[in-house]
């Protein structure tokens, strides 16, 4: 029989329930047992689904209350000293103020796993941590379901991948030397394990598919060293598990570690197949990712069995069959998008498959090969109909799209003059003064702006009635800017919900779930939209709106857009084209939007990319790739512009240093970025690289609710002088102001004017 199993579920629930009860414990409306009873419930439920599609085992130690990473330090006895406690007897409360931080410490840091969206808790390692003190909680877990009834497979983040995403704030220490004691931790949860009669367990190790340097891949063998070699009494059988690119060691290196297996992902990185089918130990079981757990497009089962059928035949019962990776980045069920708020376009239903449906792909897979084709052959016939559906539909592909991709040229992608010339033209435009100051893009999204959102949605709000309310709030951000005294304005982007979504609704090609939500952190969630056919603007998206609000105010008002990459990265993406060519499909959306605001006299225009680095491939070797195709989409977004309209981008959260010649070579006018968290830091590479253009580094940290002095951002602004030229320099906030509140807005805002004048007189 063929082994099917999954190496983890999404834990949120099909309606929120996690998020919902999470929420109710932190404001005090449910006590720890009820969230407890809960966890405890969906744990159940997800186990029942796995169990009901016929997975050898359920999947254990991927729910987790807040975030995994988090529970696998504390398994281990590696909880950040700063804290104070002691892991075997951490409480709920605390494992809260570990993840959201308590009035003496600051929370655990949290950053993106890999190349996802999903956030985790970054474990926090010094000299003294010695993990010899964990908790007991994969262990009880395990006992809950072997209790149910049921085969459970623990799944653990392995020793690599967890000391390589862990942190030491202790500069001179080298976080490798804790590699010994570390295995030594693995050693002993998986000789627990072990005797709780567990036979399998899943050790994540996604690093295993990143360019490692020498020290760490010599780690390796010291990092599995205490894991005795044979698996019996003193440890379960282990599957070595990898996922979101290719293995970038050779099977023989790895064929030395004591596991027994290797889960690969056939989805993102089919091609390592081939050297891993001859080259795989004799003992080992080879686990195929075979179905996409990053996207949520239907398998082509048919050729799912193709590429699965001479496995098979090599490898017999070794043969394991699962989806990529884990499942937490994908939406629950499709079965919540049928009621009566159901909003997926119903021609593309059929086409998608979340993760209930994966399991039964799965189930369907291996049934196929355990029992012959027929044995399932209604399950194969609905998949072959519904791709056969999805290849023909004609709204997928849009002729003269392809046709105006096809004929882009070079020149398409630039800028017609060098940005000297155009810079000359826009000071004779513009009539700015130096260090002028401006603002990212959205005000306060107040409760009654949501509340109008949410009637016209429900139909209770006429629609010229809702855009009045929203010319009602442009009006008054307007106001509020020119007593504020800024010298760029912005309409505040009041009747947009999401950057993407807002953009994604005015689009054909794609289409919105009502339920399809992805845990992104905690309690949060996202719901992605769904690219799923050649992406046409049939109309102009918010000229109206830039127009309305440039005529309340002789001073320029920005046009707002979110560029091509963000709405790429942020949607889940069609596997039917590949990810450059619906770029620069989207990016001829967004080019018709800058000349239809060109036109209408809009001056300035902004072209919001916070998820450029983020689309960074894993592998190094593949970067130049994607930083040409994705600097080319911008290019096409913007260079429709004419000399005298000037393009600004704004990115947020990231480390430039390493791609600045991409940077530059987006060639926007003004860039914004966050800096003020990390106090101008990010700044120096702008400066040493000797960024030609205008630069606004953010003086302003829009994380917080704390009103920086006006002296706290003209030290900011002093620093950012000595690294870029004043006459190329602007004064604004680290990121857009949605999330805050008016009071501190309009204080922090008129703080930011004073500075800039400071600085004026200073020059
Ligand atoms: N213009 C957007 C805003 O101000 C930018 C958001 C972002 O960078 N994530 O909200
Ligand atoms: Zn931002």
């Amino acid at each position: 029989m063929t082994t099917t199993h999954i190496l983890g579920y999404p834990r949120i629930g099909p309606k929120r329930e996690l998020k919902f009860a999470l929420e109710a414990f932190w404001q005090g409306r449910k006590t720890a047992a009820e969230l407890q009873s809960t966890a405890a419930a969906l744990r159940s439920s997800q186990w029942r689904a796995q169990r009901d599609a016929g997975m050898r085992f359920v999947s254990v130690g991927d729910f987790a209350l807040y975030d995994h990473m988090l529970d696998t330090a504390a398994l281990l006895g590696a909880l950040p000293a700063r804290f104070g406690f002691d892991a075997p007897t951490l409480s709920l409360q605390q494992s809260f103020e570990l993840s959201r931080g308590n009035a003496a410490q600051p929370a655990m840091e949290m950053t993106k796993w890999f190349d996802t969206n999903y956030h985790y808790l970054v474990p926090e390692l010094d000299a003294q941590t010695s993990f010899e003190r964990g908790t007991q909680n994969l262990l009880d877990r395990v006992r809950e379901a072997l209790a149910a009834g049921y085969k459970p497979k623990p799944v653990l983040v392995g020793p690599l991948t967890f000391l390589w995403l862990s942190k030491s704030h202790q500069s001179e220490f080298d976080r490798l030397s804790l590699a010994p004691a570390l295995s030594a931790a693995y050693a002993r949860v998986l000789a627990q394990l072990a005797e709780l009669g567990v036979e399998w367990v899943q050790l994540d190790e996604p690093a295993l598919t990143l360019e490692l340097d020498t020290p760490w891949r010599d780690a390796l063998p010291v990092l599995y060293g205490a894991i005795p070699a044979q698996h019996g009494a003193a440890r379960p059988r282990l599957l070595l598990t990898t996922y979101f690119a290719s293995v970038t060691l050779a099977p023989a290196t790895l064929a030395t570690l004591p596991v027994d297996g290797v889960h690969l992902d056939l989805v993102r990185a089919p091609e390592q197949i081939a050297t891993w089918r001859d080259a795989l130990p004799p003992q080992w079981v080879l686990s195929a990712g075979i179905i996409d757990g990053r996207n949520v497009w239907r398998t082509d089962l048919a050729a799912a069995l193709q590429s699965l059928r001479p496995l098979q035949a090599a490898l017999g019962e070794r043969l394991w069959i699962a989806p990529s990776c884990s499942l937490l980045h994908v939406p629950v069920s499709l079965g919540a998008e049928d009621g009566a708020d159901a909003r997926l376009n119903p021609e593309v239903r059929p086409w998608l498959a979340f993760a209930e449906e994966k399991l039964a792909e799965l189930a369907t897979l291996a049934t196929a090969l355990d029992q012959g084709e027929a044995a399932v052959a209604a399950a194969l016939q609905a998949n072959a109909t519904a791709l056969a559906a999805r290849r023909a539909c004609p709204r997928v592909t849009l002729p003269q799209v392809r046709r105006r991709v096809q004929s882009l040229t070079e020149a398409d992608a630039r800028r017609a003059s060098p940005y000297p010339a155009r810079s000359a033209v826009q000071r004779e435009r513009l009539h700015l003064p130096v260090l002028p100051t401006t603002t990212i893009g959205s005000f306060p999204q107040t409760a009654d702006i949501r509340a109008a959102r949410a009637a016209w949605r429900r139909g209770e709000l006429r629609h010229t009635d809702y855009l009045q309310k929203m010319r009602d709030e442009i009006a008054a951000v307007i106001h509020k800017q020119e007593v504020i005294g800024l010298d760029v304005l912005v309409h505040g982007e009041p009747e947009r919900n999401d950057m993407v979504e807002f953009f994604g609704e005015q689009l054909w090609g794609y289409t919105f779930s009502a339920h399809g939500w992805v845990q992104s952190y905690g309690s949060r969630c996202v719901k992605p939209p769904i690219i799923w056919g050649d992406v046409w603007r049939p109309e102009p998206m918010t000229v109206d709106t830039a127009r309305y609000a440039q005529s309340l105010s002789a001073k320029p008002v920005k046009g707002m857009l979110t560029g091509p990459i963000t709405l790429l990265q942020w949607s889940f993406v069609r596997d039917d084209l590949p990810r450059d060519e619906v770029a620069l499909q989207l990016a001829l959306a967004v080019r018709d939007e800058v000349n239809d605001l060109q036109n209408a006299d809009i001056s300035i225009i902004q072209i919001d990319e916070p998820a450029l680095r983020e689309g960074l491939p894993l592998q190094r070797s593949a970067w130049a790739a994607y930083l040409g195709w994705a600097v080319r989409a911008f290019g096409v977004a913007a260079g429709v512009a004419r000399d005298h309209t000037q393009i600004h981008t704004h990115m947020c959260y990231s480390e430039f240093n390493d791609i600045l010649p991409s940077i530059a070579a987006l060639d926007a006018d003004v860039i914004t970025i966050e800096t003020a968290r990390s106090n101008m830091a990010l700044l120096d590479g702008f400066g040493a690289f000797a960024y030609p253009n205008e630069i606004g580094p953010g003086v302003y940290d829009i994380h917080s609710p704390r009103v920086p002095t006006a002296d706290d951002m003209a030290r900011l602004l002093r620093r950012a002088a000595q690294l870029i030229p004043p006459e190329r320099l602007w004064v604004n906030p680290d990121c857009g102001l949605k999330t805050r509140a008016w009071p501190e807005t309009e204080s922090a805002l008129r703080h930011m004017v004073r500075a800039a004048s400071e600085l004026r007189e200073e020059l």
